[in-house]
């Protein structure tokens, strides 16, 4: 995968969300990503449409650092993504670090992965009791307003095998919305749904974007792209 695009960080004087530059990745002699560059400002929402095996699940990855990279830098909100540099040299960060700022992303992938022992409630609260220490009572009345968001207060009680693939993924957002993200990240998220449950879910993100979340979305639905997307990469 390459980009063309350029965009100086801070160039309007603002700083952006999501900030990558001349990034590259490796596995092994694979070359998969030939200097990434991607600048998305605060609140917009930038698409990512490509062939299948063009590198955009391994930059998604980068971006926060699930995948590390050999080349170029990363930044969310103006803050370097998974490398410090000590003494005039890049480091990776300390898992302290790295877990901090990947709290700040959220990221929805293809298939559903819902803890499938915990109900729609259960999965959402989890992360902010756990990583945030957040009070129960709290977290319960935060996951609640958040499936109300997503259309799914009537399902909060079910278990993951007891709800569609499309329902499952507004969960999934839902979860993710939990830890108060500065950005989204969506890969596929709908690709894998069938034809009828996949509105559903671009409606939620339709409406998170209005909303005015960051995000970046790797997709296929080019009606999403068209009508949500600020910017849209092939
Ligand atoms: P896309 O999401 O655009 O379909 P991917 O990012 O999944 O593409 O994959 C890009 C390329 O990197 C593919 O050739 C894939 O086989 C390779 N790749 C992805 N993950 C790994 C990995 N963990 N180890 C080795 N190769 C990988
Ligand atoms: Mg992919």
């Amino acid at each position: 995968m390459t980009t063309s695009e350029t965009t100086p960080a801070g160039a309007d004087g603002s700083q952006p969300m999501v900030y990558a530059h001349d990034v590259h990745k490796h596995f092994g002699r694979h070359h998969v990503l030939r200097g990434v560059n991607l600048t998305v400002p605060k609140g917009r929402v930038h698409v990512i449409i490509g062939p299948s095996g063009s590198g955009k699940s391994t930059f998604l990855r980068c971006l926060n650092h699930l995948e590390r990279i050999q080349q170029g830098e990363i930044a969310i909100d103006g803050e370097r993504m998974g490398y410090r540099l000590v003494n005039g040299r890049l480091r990776e960060d300390s898992g302290r670090n790295i877990a901090r700022m990947q709290s700040e992303v959220g990221m929805v992938f293809q298939r559903f992965n819902l803890f499938p022992h915990m109900t729609a409630l259960g999965n959402i609260i989890e992360a902010p009791i756990r990583v945030r220490g957040m009070s129960k009572s709290d977290a319960m009345v935060r996951a609640n307003a958040l499936l109300q968001r997503v259309g799914m207060i009537d399902k909060a009680n079910q278990f993951p095998s007891q709800l569609s693939g499309g329902q499952q993924q507004r969960v999934a957002i839902a979860r993710a919305l939990a830890m108060e993200p500065k950005v989204m990240l969506f890969d596929e998220a709908t690709s894998a749904l069938d034809p009828e449950l996949v509105g559903d879910v671009l409606n939620v993100m339709k409406q998170l974007a209005m909303d005015g979340m960051t995000m970046v979305v790797v997709t296929h639905e080019m009606g999403f792209a068209r009508d949500v997307g600020d910017h849209v990469v092939f």
